[in-house]
């Protein structure tokens, strides 16, 4: 049967807009514009990672190819700092990929095939759904995060709710985008046994692990993967975009187990083949334990940036990562959508994802990150936004 035309179904609804198209409201509105729907960072790299710093060292070849499974000076610093972290992994089982983006693709499109199920804890960061929906997948969508530290919230029992014959996968994202929560490791003992109990596989989601907001009480994050129970079933992804500012150098890099990655450093070769060799070199040097400083003090800032947000909004302080996720319903006027509402803010310059794209069950919501502006404009931004909200409401 002719398609041309039409492209393949699987792309259905797929579009670049996916975050908002609200910002050209902003632009026109001629007032400072505020784009806190993109998640990003206003830091630049630790020093060494800077492309500029790749000049100092000789590196043959710096464009060529790099090899399909990773740039070698990549890979050892990764088990380096994995190692120095005490998460050790086995560098036989990573795979260097262009940005955490694409080691989702490939990971999904790995592990999932048409007609499969997989269960997305939401809200979820919008690019996870679209990424299951091309492999042909379906994605179950399970309102979590937002629920989870309610009384009487009962996690299995949720988690049993959303499994059907067809699932065969579950993706976790903790520290979550976008609600800044990081399960604990009672939680994930739980997940941990539905995935084993129901032979599910695990994509674990790690893009902010290196920025929850510890505290004495809690000196290092729990983590889904290293679970006794997970690890043979995980397919973990991990991203330099957040922790180390390099969003645009597109290197991030995924491990699970042998078989799998067998699998998925086929899948690699045959589409994006390798990460650019150059981002790699700068991302092994952001690697170094000659970061650590820089690192924490990202950390201190954003966690600054979070405390800051989270007052304003009157929130809870978010446990991780780079956003807060609030209900926007008290504040509409009377009549008013919540999609009139995100325009209402766009129009005075101040630009938030709207909920839905991170769960159909979230469209009184809005997501803002707080990471992207330097504090002075976080300050005049979360001015703005209160102005908006709070008229009218005490
Ligand atoms: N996973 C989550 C939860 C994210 O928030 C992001 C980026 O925003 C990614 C994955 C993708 O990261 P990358 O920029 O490395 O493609």
């Amino acid at each position: 049967m002719p398609r041309y035309p039409s492209p393949a179904r699987s792309a259905d609804g797929l579009s670049p807009a996916v975050y908002s198209s609200l910002l050209s409201l902003a632009e026109e509105s001629g007032h400072e514009v505020f784009a806190l729907n993109v998640g990003d960072t206003y830091l630049e790299p630790p020093h060494a990672a800077r492309v500029q710093r790749l000049a100092d060292a000789p590196h043959p070849g710096l464009h060529r190819y790099a090899d399909v499974r990773g740039e070698p000076a990549l890979i050892e610093a990764i088990v380096a700092d994995h190692a120095r972290r005490g998460l050790p992994i086995d560098r036989e089982r990573l795979q260097i990929t262009a940005g955490g983006t694409s080691g989702l693709d490939v990971a999904a499109r790995t592990l999932l095939e048409p007609g499969d199920e997989l269960i997305l804890l939401a809200p979820y960061w919008p690019l996870i759904r679209g990424i299951v929906r091309a492999t042909g997948a379906q994605p179950v969508e399970l309102p979590l995060f937002t629920e989870l530290r309610k009384p009487g919230f009962d996690l299995r029992a949720t988690l049993e709710g959303a499994l059907t014959e067809r699932t065969a996968a579950i993706y976790v994202n903790s520290p979550n985008n976008p609600t800044g929560v990081v399960l604990n490791d009672d939680e994930i003992a739980i997940i941990a046994d539905f995935a084993d109990e129901h032979g599910l596989w695990v994509l674990s989601d790690e893009a902010y692990e290196r920025l929850g907001f510890e505290s004495d009480a809690r000196p290092r994050l729990p983590t889904v993967w290293t679970h006794p129970t997970l690890l043979d079933r995980t397919v973990v992804m991990h991203t330099l975009s957040k922790s180390f500012a390099l969003a645009g150098a597109r290197i991030g890099y995924l491990h699970g187990p042998t078989p799998v990655m067998q699998r998925i450093a086929g899948l690699n070769t045959f589409t994006n083949y390798c990460a650019a060799r150059p981002m790699q070199l700068a991302a092994a040097r952001a690697l170094s334990p000659d970061s650590d400083a820089w690192l924490a003090e990202a950390r201190a800032r954003y966690r600054a940036a979070a405390e800051q947000t989270a007052k304003a909004l009157r929130i809870p302080v978010p446990e991780g990562g780079t956003f807060v996720f609030f209900n926007t319903r008290p504040y509409l006027h009377k009549g008013e959508t919540p999609e009139a509402l995100l325009e209402r803010c766009a129009r005075a310059g101040v630009v938030l994802t709207p909920g839905v794209v991170a769960g159909a069950a979230y469209r009184s919501w809005a997501r803002l990150c707080f990471t992207c502006v330097p504090p002075s404009v976080l300050t005049r931004a979360l001015a703005t936004l209160q102005r908006l909200l709070y008229a009218g409401h005490p």
